[in-house]
């Protein structure tokens, strides 16, 4: 344990350099969209070479270069931890109490875009990595860390592109997604999956001067979104121990109509549903799919269709995985407490580091605080006192995962 101790040590004589590294991650750009990442690969990758560690710029669509560092040693790796790099645009500047990528510290918070989701991960993690290195431990074990791009607008050249290239093996994992609420430190084991699903309303044309010439396509979708809202029961059928259960947001878009005087034939809209583990795009199609039945019983006109825009896969991996006693371990080392598990609403990127590439990962485990990060928000921000205890929680979990089977 002296290694840790000392590691301990450097982080909190480290206050300043912690934050600061988040303040230069925060001052790279990097809304999405665009999602830019070119930059900051460069500043990561530099960092760590400074450390005597490994990367490879891997790009799949240009300007969005993912980043893998590695510790310099070979064979199967044992780990990885994944974080994002890229951020959702700033929006309200002026309701900012600093300039959302210049950032600034006030009142034990370090703000600016991406404070809480995600950047300050990536700092601890860069800066826990830096501490493991001075204090003189050398790793036995393989692991890798991935920097991506693209989370944000659902992965597609970040973490899924470096799953379907093959560049992502590995045992064990964790997303550094934000794993904290009100200062304190959770485990999120698991994710809900998505579906959007897109409904046609099909009418029939009129004059609409005489309401009865026509079928009206928007009144008749307007009709069945207020029905898959006050109908939907897929929440009653399926739950989950951790995660919050399935949910819609019916019509989270909707066109329609042609001009102001023509009963409209054709209306489409797109829904929004989220799932637990047990539950497929199928389960979801078919749900709506009778709900409408049902509502063609009083309104026989309703003619639709529905289409599958895209889907993402819930995920989780067993409560007794070794990598979640393991993290649990550290917090309890750091914070005095051992952490409950959390469930957030949302999707990431965990869905294919597990269901995709097999990797035991842990969804969510990092310093962003859903409840007072303002995540995606107006004065986004992190506290510095839980900045400093995850880069010791990190430290501590890479020195364990060192040692761990498998
Ligand atoms: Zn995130």
């Amino acid at each position: 344990m002296t290694d840790l101790n000392n590691i301990f040590k450097l982080i909190d004589n480290s206050r300043n350099n912690i934050i600061d590294l988040l303040l230069k991650l925060i001052r790279f750009d990097t809304s999405n969209p665009p999602g830019y990442t070119t930059e900051i690969v460069e500043y990561i990758r530099e960092f760590y070479d400074g450390i005597g560690f490994r990367s490879r710029i891997i790009e799949g669509f240009r300007g969005k270069p993912n980043l893998i560092v590695d510790n310099n040693i070979d064979g199967d790796t044992l780990f990885i931890y994944n974080g994002h790099m890229d951020v959702v645009p700033a929006t309200s500047i002026d309701k900012w109490v600093c300039e959302p990528f210049k950032g600034c510290i006030s009142e034990g918070f370090v703000y600016g875009r991406g404070a809480a989701d995600m950047k300050s991960s990536l700092a601890t993690i860069m800066y826990a990595s830096k501490a493991i290195v001075e204090s003189g431990y050398s790793f036995k074990r393989r692991i890798e860390f991935h920097f991506v791009a693209d989370e944000e607008v659902g992965g597609l050249y970040g973490t899924k592109y470096l799953v379907e290239k093959g560049f992502v093996k590995g045992r064990y994992g964790l997303v550094g997604e934000g794993s904290v609420r009100n200062n304190v430190i959770y485990i999120r084991p698991a994710v809900r999956g998505g579906v959007w699903v897109k409904i046609k309303s099909y009418g029939r044309p009129g004059h609409a001067s005489n309401p009865k010439s026509g079928v009206n396509a928007v009144l008749n979708m307007a009709r069945v979104l207020d029905y898959i809202d006050r109908e939907f029961k897929l929440d009653k059928l399926y739950s989950h121990q951790i995660l919050p259960p399935p949910s819609i947001s019916p019509g989270t878009m909707i066109k329609g109509g042609v001009k102001e005087n023509v009963i409209p034939d054709y209306c489409e809209s797109t829904s929004d549903i989220r799932i637990v583990p047990g539950m497929g795009p199928d389960t979801v199609l078919n749900h709506i799919n009778s709900l409408i039945s049902e509502l063609k019983m009083v309104y026989p006109e309703i003619n639709t269709e529905l289409e599958l825009v895209k889907s993402i896969a819930p995920a989780e991996i067993p409560l007794d995985s070794p990598i979640i006693k393991l993290v649990s371990n550290a917090v309890y080392e750091v914070s005095g407490y051992k952490p409950d598990f959390l469930g957030g609403t949302g999707c990431n990127d965990a869905t294919y580091l597990i269901n995709d590439a097999g990797v035991e990962a842990i969804s969510g485990f990092g310093p962003g605080d859903g409840a007072l990060g303002n995540m995606h928000g107006i004065n986004e921000r992190v506290s510095i006192d839980i900045l400093v205890k995850f880069t010791k929680i990190y430290a501590s979990t890479l020195i364990k995962v060192d040692s761990l089977d498998g």
